[in-house]
């Protein structure tokens, strides 16, 4: 099985180098490949995702990503990350959250938000005239149906409780309404109980009681705003893991960026790719390693081994050896 590895910039090669020694140590016969793509490559090649870089994820079995750096001077610019998704039909974006550790983050949590990945607010489609800017938010029948669809398949298959399908359609009526009656029409029948909630109330919920989430299925904007907060609850953004899914490709990245702020200091905490690399392992069918993965950065935080965002005083390489000694 071949892997691509897509570093890209900021923190993206550091914590994707430690994910790529974990993910040689456990699976030694799986091909890793490297690519091309990010800001640092447009200053090399003049090219934020180069065609080979494209062909590289088109031969390859799952995709592993660092994070980019969006462009101060972003005018045409196009984010190769929703490229990369539009162009191999991701459709699904999982975030699972939950304490990589007891005692780590301010709140229990253990839910997954199901994140529809291909239109919404994240078309891009802006039109600037004198005045200010308009913009075109498509909301479909049918990739609603699709990523409610994915949520609840994946709540059958996981012996999830509960979905709650999470929109704004007190005030978008007609969008985000559709959104939410295609949700109840897909979960009739379903054994998962099924209930939606505004997004303003639900970002409180999450902090008042997360214990009642269990599954959120929701549209694009809303997603990515509430897995950063529900990641921050958890621990941080350090910890997150997620994956980008469509019916033939997958690409698998840690939920933070490239965090510009901590680039080159060796403090990154390389947690959410090893964790993104167990997702992606558990996607191929390398459930055992994925687990082991798992039990090995659960067991090195326990045991107190920290970078510092979680209050601890290791650097990304000393984090990591911790968690290959217990490999
Ligand atoms: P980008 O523009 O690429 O999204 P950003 O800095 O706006 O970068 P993030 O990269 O998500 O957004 O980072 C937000 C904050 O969280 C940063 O201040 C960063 O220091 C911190 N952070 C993110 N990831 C990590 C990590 N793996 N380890 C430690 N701190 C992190």
């Amino acid at each position: 099985m071949k892997i691509a590895v897509l570093p890209g910039d900021g923190i993206g090669p550091e914590v994707i180098g430690a994910a790529v020694d974990v993910l040689n140590h456990v699976t030694p016969d799986l091909e890793t490949m490297y690519g091309d793509v990010g800001l640092e490559c447009f200053s090399r090649r003049g090219e934020y995702l180069p065609e080979d870089t494209i062909d590289l994820i088109k031969h390859s079995d799952a995709v592993l990503f660092g994070a980019i750096t969006t462009p101060l001077k972003a005018e045409g610019y196009r984010s190769p990350i929703l490229r990369i998704r539009k162009e191999f039909d991701l459709y699904a974006n999982l975030r699972p959250v939950r304490n990589p550790a007891p005692g780590i983050g301010l709140v229990d949590m253990d839910i997954v938000i199901v994140r529809e990945n291909t239109e919404g607010m994240y078309t891009g489609d802006e039109t600037v005239d004198a005045e200010g800017v308009d913009l075109r938010r498509r909301v479909s029948r049918a990739a609603s149906e699709r990523i409610c669809r994915f949520a609840r398949d994946l709540s059958e298959t996981h012996k999830r409780k509960r979905i709650t399908c999470v929109h704004k359609a007190n005030v978008l009526r007609k969008s985000d309404g559709l959104f939410r009656d295609v949700f109840y029409e897909v979960m009739e029948g379903s054994i998962i109980e099924s209930r939606d909630m505004i997004v303003d109330a639900a970002a409180a919920a999450l902090v008042s009681n997360p214990q009642e989430m269990d599954v959120i299925v929701t549209l694009n904007l809303y997603g990515d705003i509430l897995s950063d907060e529900a990641a921050a609850l958890a621990g941080g953004l350090g910890i997150a893991p997620s994956a980008n899914l469509g019916d033939r490709h997958a690409l698998f990245e840690p939920v933070h960026g490239s965090a510009p702020d901590i680039a080159g200091m060796g403090i990154a905490n390389p947690t959410a790719a090893f964790l993104t690399t167990a997702m992606m392992l558990e996607h191929i069918g390398r459930i055992e390693e994925a687990v082991r993965i798992r039990d090995a950065v659960t067991a090195s935080l326990s045991a107190g081994h920290r970078t510092r965002d979680l209050g601890g005083g290791l650097g990304t390489i000393d984090f990591t050896k911790q968690v290959l000694s217990r490999l």
